[in-house]
């Protein structure tokens, strides 16, 4: 189901000429899977999960509950860290037997002034080309392993992205994600633009920017880290899978989460300001002609004055034709 929070919010829909969708859990189903676990020499790749995952525990993320997920899969038992903190859009840090421990992207290695060194950049370029998400894990300062985590497209999500472009809507994909991972989504779906490594406080910059180049922004999220985003937007879409905070932000809420959705929306949407503008076009052609033949315009030259009681009819006439005209919206092919 498709709920709509106002009038504003549908007819801005139909305007829209660019869906910005967020990837996570937009065009993927957002339930990451652990997929490649890599190490440096020395370490087991049971070594580097459990450390992984004992620091995810403090964190909601799903790639966190990816890892987390994996790691009980393979009986790891995950004691407690101190000092963990997560830095949004990037990983997480804590201390573990005295050693700190960081996973996260690059940003996060550029932030503590760490190298993933060049054996895991070289394993992780592999990864991302195939689409996988890369987190690398350091300890005490040091490489030790990486991990790929893969999120799978909606089944739908090609077919659904070209009906939208076939409306006429540009499809761009944001995500905080690493470039070469969001360009290989963006390419099985046929999306030819990608604004990748974008901090979720620069979600909504990514908005300004194309409404400043006067775009019409249709922004579809989750509302993890982009609900700013959302409301930014002419009109956010809220996928239904994600949190109350988007529902918030939203104009538009996509209950099941279901691209086909926006399809629907859109459908709905033009139809309904189709038929608006008809409506407009009835009324104001029925007073056009109504009212000066009602007000003697015809009189001076043929004798004819309307009597008032057909003048009350013919405006009776007109809310029915204009409601007769509505209700032909129930009948719509979404
Ligand atoms: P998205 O646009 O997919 O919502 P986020 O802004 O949430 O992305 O995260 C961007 C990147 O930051 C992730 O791809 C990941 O590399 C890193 N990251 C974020 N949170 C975590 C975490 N809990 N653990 C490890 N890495 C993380
Ligand atoms: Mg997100």
């Amino acid at each position: 189901g498709v709920l709509v929070k106002d009038a504003a919010a549908l007819e801005a829909l139909g305007r829209a000429d660019t869906l910005l969708v967020d990837k996570t859990g937009t065009v993927t189903e957002g339930r990451p899977r652990v997929t490649s676990v890599r190490t440096v020499p020395g370490a087991s790749e049971r070594d580097v999960l459990g450390l992984a995952a004992r620091l995810e525990r403090g964190s909601e993320h799903p790639l966190a509950a990816a890892v987390v997920a994996a790691a009980e899969h393979h009986g790891l038992a995950l004691a407690p860290v101190q000092g963990f903190r997560s830095v949004t859009g990037k990983g997480v840090v804590a201390t573990v037997e005295g050693r700190t421990v960081a996973l996260g992207n690059e940003a996060l290695l550029a932030e503590l002034g760490l190298a993933a060194g060049s054996a895991l950049e070289a394993d992780a370029a592999g990864l991302r080309r195939a689409g996988q998400t890369v987190m690398f894990l350091t300890v005490a300062g040091q490489p030790a392993g990486l991990i790929g985590v893969s999120d799978p497209v909606k089944a739908n999500a090609a077919d659904t992205l070209s009906e939208l472009r076939a409306l006429g809507l540009e499809v761009v994909m944001v995500t905080g994600d690493n470039q070469a991972t969001a360009d290989a989504v963006a390419r099985t779906l046929g999306i030819a633009r990608v604004e990748a490594q974008v901090l979720p406080a620069q979600k909504a910059e990514v908005v300004r920017r194309l409404q400043e180049a006067g775009r019409t922004v249709a922004m579809a999220g989750d509302g993890i880290n982009d609900a700013p985003a959302l409301a930014q937007a002419q009109v956010g879409i809220a996928m239904g899978t994600g949190t109350d905070v988007a529902m918030q932000s939203a104009g538009i809420t996509l209950v099941k989460g279901d691209l086909q959705g926006i399809v629907r929306a859109v459908r709905l949407s033009r139809a309904t300001l189709r038929n608006i503008r008809q409506n407009l076009f009835f009324a104001f052609v029925y007073n056009a002609l109504g009212v000066p033949v009602a007000a003697g315009a015809l009189y001076p030259a043929f004798g004819f004055l309307l009597s008032p009681m057909i003048a009350a009819a013919a405006m009776s006439l007109s809310s029915v034709s204009v409601i007769g005209n509505a209700l032909r919206l129930r009948g719509v092919r979404l």
